[in-house]
């Protein structure tokens, strides 16, 4: 077979590419650092889209869309904002091609220069605050609250393929309110629907936490985020909510009348999720077969594979299998019944293990006899037979059962890979060792913060939510420090 796939323990990273190339969710491409989101692929972000869009919905957001470029003045108007995204910047320059006079094919024409050069937005705080600025007049006109489902261009450097990405589709919510309060409520909310997401739908646990200074979004006064850890121990910033304060509204001059008649700046929040999610989902759950992926947002959920000799046992099983699907279908659960004749079983078998499928329902001629079907679930590997009468409960049960399963067991790594740890010598050793989360004192400076990267490529993943005040001593300066900080290697 040609889909062998490398094991986990011999090449994690191969592993990971491995599972999204053969498990069909993504391909490389003709462009450095972009990939090709195949079918499969798409299809799971899809569900996964269509679901945050629901979410978003439910907490009072709205659709809307911005051009996808930003004139390179915008950029420019919020100071740190430009300094952040400066270095990832891809920039347009003429809108025209020609033919080489002498024979050079097709080049640039050099009278189609634009006026302003332009850039391939790397997010829309920009340009849509320059928006805001005719939207809002009054403290009526507040809050907007608009979300945008696009892609954007970071000219990364060292891209993986669905995790850091030259381009990648994502959702930007921005907000814009009247209150301080009400921004940061804002922040915070969207950090739960996140959470929430990730947790109930990608079955991921996650930590809720604030970015230490140096990781914080260009032109935010505080990221909030969650983190993820993956199999292998490193961490994954799954989700960013940003509390702009008034710095936008101040690049781009907008005020608002109070109800007190009075000019103020307004206040504004960004957050965002990517396609980043799908690479989390495969590094979180997976395992050396293939794709484990979480059936509330799996593209198929059950897929049924007829084993027979000859045309008419296939018949009378397709017969059973049509009643089955029909029930299934009725139920919500989206079911494929694989009957080609190009593959035997086993084949079969091992492709939809690959991809992740949650349940496969094998169905042959002594089954259709006892009235039974053979369930495979594949979080477990577990196989059951199991009667045909209420086969529809059965998988329906299952396919909750498998959900729950699979974040309890990411929940049980991940808990299990939080440490404590008070000495420096100690926290290098459990960084090689074990890897996961170091809770530990900082001083609170970006020079340690910086000099501890260094020394051991962990970065502070962030100041968790609701973390206990503990006095304590820095652990590698020594200073006197008044909480712990995740600290993690990360994606
Ligand atoms: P940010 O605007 O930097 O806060 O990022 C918003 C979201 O996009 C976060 O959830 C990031 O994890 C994700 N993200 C940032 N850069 C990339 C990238 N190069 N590829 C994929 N996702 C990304």
């Amino acid at each position: 077979m040609s889909k062998e796939i490398t094991s986990r323990a011999e090449d994690y990273s191969q592993w990971y590419n491995d599972l999204v190339l053969k498990g069909g969710l993504a391909d490389y491409s003709a462009v450095r650092g972009c990939m090709v989101i195949k079918p499969y692929g798409f299809a799971l972000w899809e569900n996964m889209r269509d679901q945050l869009d629901r979410m978003f919905k439910e907490t009072g957001h709205v659709n809307a869309y911005f051009p996808l470029f930003i004139p390179k003045s915008f950029l420019s108007k919020e100071a740190a904002h430009v300094e952040g995204f400066a270095k990832e910047c891809a920039v347009v320059t003429h809108y025209r091609l020609k033919n080489d006079p002498n024979g050079g094919g097709v080049v640039v024409d050099p009278e189609a220069k634009l006026e302003e050069e332009l850039i391939v937005r790397p997010t829309s705080e920009t340009i849509i605050w320059n928006t805001y600025k005719d939207w809002i007049q009054s403290y009526r006109d507040l809050p907007i609250l608009v979300n945008q489902w696009a892609n954007v261009v970071r000219w990364e450097m060292r891209t993986r393929l669905f995790l850091r990405t030259a381009e990648f589709l994502w959702q930007e919510g921005h907000t814009a309110h009247a209150t301080r309060e009400e921004a940061i409520t804002e922040t915070r909310k969207m950090l739960d629907v996140y959470a929430e997401f990730v947790e109930e739908y990608m079955a991921v646990p996650v930590i809720r936490g604030v970015k230490s200074e140096s990781e914080r979004f260009a032109g935010a006064e505080d990221t909030y985020c969650i983190e993820a850890l993956m199999q292998d121990g490193k961490a994954l910033q799954a989700g960013t909510s940003h509390f702009l304060g008034q710095n936008f509204a101040k690049a781009f001059d907008v005020k608002f009348l109070t109800k007190e008649n009075k000019l103020e700046y307004v206040w504004a929040t960004s957050w965002g999720v990517s396609t980043r999610l799908i690479g989390a989902l495969v590094m979180a759950h997976s395992d050396d077969q293939g794709l484990i992926l979480p059936p509330k947002i799996a593209p198929l959920q059950v897929v049924v594979v007829p084993i027979y000799k000859g045309d008419e046992q296939k018949a009378l099983i397709t017969e059973k299998v049509n009643g089955i699907m029909q029930a299934l279908k009725k139920m919500g659960i989206s079911v494929k019944y694989d009957d080609s004749d190009n593959s035997r079983p086993g084949w079969k078998f091992a492709e939809y293990e690959m991809k992740g499928v949650p349940v496969r329902i094998a169905i042959g001629a002594r089954d259709l006899e006892n009235n039974v079907v053979e369930i495979a679930r594949r979080d477990t590997k577990e196989k059951t037979s199991v009667s045909m009468e209420g086969l529809p409960e059965y998988v329906k049960n299952l396919l909750d059962e498998i959900q729950q399963n699979m974040f309890n067991k990411a929940k049980a790594y991940r808990d299990s890979h939080i440490t404590k740890v008070d000495d420096w010598a100690g926290f290098e050793r459990l960084l090689d060792e074990k890897g996961g989360f170091l809770a530990a004192h900082w001083d609170g400076t970006a020079e340690t913060e910086e000099a501890i990267k260094e020394k051991t490529k962990a970065t502070i993943r962030c100041i968790p939510l609701g973390n206990e005040a503990e006095e304590g001593k820095c652990i590698l300066t020594g200073k006197p420090s008044t909480q712990r900080v995740l600290f993690a290697r990360a994606y």
